[in-house]
């Protein structure tokens, strides 16, 4: 296909022919990721983010006014949930976690942390307070979590996490007992290890939910809810000499019972709730709001599409995500008819990004070489038009081929693809 001689400029061209019906894309959120540095003290070896206290880019963290724009940004999303969370350490932006407890309009907040700071009971006391107030002060009145990631790289990181710190945790929350809950998260070959450690320190007992779930039960009664997940081999991880393999499910398995139906994940439109055990279908989308300022559609945006946060409207940012087919088909089919489509005409490609058993990197990988991103374009392009739910303009070159149920479009990217690799 002659489409396939200059592929980014190919999928350009697609994307401006490309018109989908009116009113069928979400008009709100899901879940919201705000991650606030991509910095961390702690360096984990095994780092989904690869962070550390070393700048990776120019831009390491929102700052004020960009923390305004994202607050103003996520209310007016309606997400169900916004997620404090990754790239780095949050707690390293304490007064931004303040400033979105009181003033961002959600019905439920998840701050994520490595519980580093809790170095003393004092400081944990004053901390723990700060967020409590701040969240009160919220006329919403989110429900709020803090989670807390417990796992062996934690505890032997180069600026590690003590045991000790997150038992001031627990024990300030417990005699505290604000009006927020506490969690914790591990990785499934760590379990029954760090978990009991932190046990033994606060004094508290282990139960068994199910398989990968369990409450620490505290002195006094107070539960904690404790859960696995995966363990993830990318970022820093690839450089990891053990094998976990044997002892962690795949995220295929892992995600299994949230699929809408067999082989439809859309985590694209999830609401992510992990310690919990769930990931609810919903009618929003999934947005990831990184600390440079860049946003997308998580696990629903081709890599070449993410957007700068700026004065544009929630609406507005959807409706330029939803101009890419490639959305369409992860929010309506989700992840595994992407890795499906990539294992037929990529396997090198396809293999590479199922091996780090990773969700947050694997739509990014899948879609790396431009010709398997244009591909994919045509195929969904394809998909979306010949069922009746978006047109081509009739200029486009392909126009015809889009609209034409007869044509074998997956057939003819794969090999087309395949051919490509095969020359080189
Ligand atoms: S604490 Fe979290 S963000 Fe920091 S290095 Fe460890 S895994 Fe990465």
């Amino acid at each position: 296909m002659d489409a396939f001689r200059d592929p980014p400029a190919a999928r350009e061209k697609v994307l401006h022919s490309f018109r989908h019906r009116l009113g069928n894309i979400p008009t709100r959120g899901s879940s919201f990721f705000i991650h606030l540095s991509e910095l961390c003290p702690v360096a984990c070896e095994h780092c989904m983010y690869s962070s550390d206290l070393e700048r990776k880019s120019d831009k390491v963290a929102l700052s004020r006014r960009e923390l305004e724009d994202a607050i103003r940004f996520i209310s007016e999303s309606s997400s169900q949930k916004l997620n404090i969370t990754g790239g780095g350490e949050p707690f390293l932006k304490f007064s931004s976690i303040l400033r979105l407890l009181e003033t961002v309009e959600v019905p439920r907040i998840e701050i994520v942390t490595a519980g580093h700071w809790a170095m003393s009971p004092k400081r944990t006391a004053r901390m723990m307070r700060q967020i409590d107030e701040a969240r009160s002060r919220n006329p919403v009145n989110p429900e709020l979590l803090l989670r807390l990631s417990i796992d062996r790289y934690h505890l032997n990181a180069p600026r590690p996490v003590r045991i000790e710190h997150y038992g001031n945790v627990l024990r300030c929350w417990s005699e505290s007992r604000p009006g927020f809950a506490v969690g914790l998260r591990s990785i499934q070959p760590d379990m029954g290890t760090v978990d009991r450690m932190i046990a033994k320190e606060v004094g508290a007992g282990v139960e068994r939910v199910d398989d990968w779930n369990r409450l620490l039960v505290l002195p006094g009664g107070m539960t904690v809810p404790l859960t696995f997940n995966v363990f993830r081999r990318s970022g820093k991880a690839l450089r990891l000499t053990e094998d976990h393999s044997g002892a962690t499910k795949t995220i295929r398995e892992y995600y299994g019972p949230f699929e809408s139906r067999p082989g439809n994940l859309s985590l694209a439109t999830a609401v992510n709730d992990a310690i919990r055990g769930e990931y609810t279908a919903s009618t929003g989308v999934a947005v990831t709001l990184n600390s440079d300022g860049t946003f997308w559609i998580f696990c629903g945006t081709a890599p070449d599409r993410r957007l700068l946060l700026e004065k544009q409207s929630f609406a507005e940012a959807v409706a330029y995500f939803f101009e890419d087919p490639i959305t369409h088909l992860l929010v309506d089919e989700g992840i595994w008819a992407l890795s499906d489509l990539v294992m037929e005409m990529d396997p090198r490609t396809h293999a590479g990004a199922l091996a780090k058993n990773d969700s947050a990197s694997l739509v990014d990988d899948l879609l790396a070489p431009d010709d398997v991103r244009l591909a994919v374009t045509l195929i969904a392009a394809h998909r979306q038009v010949t069922r009746d739910r978006a047109t081509v303009d009739a200029e486009h070159p392909l126009a015809r081929m889009l609209a034409d149920p007869a044509a074998d479009m997956a057939r003819m990217c794969r090999d087309t693809v395949l051919a490509n690799r095969e020359s080189r």
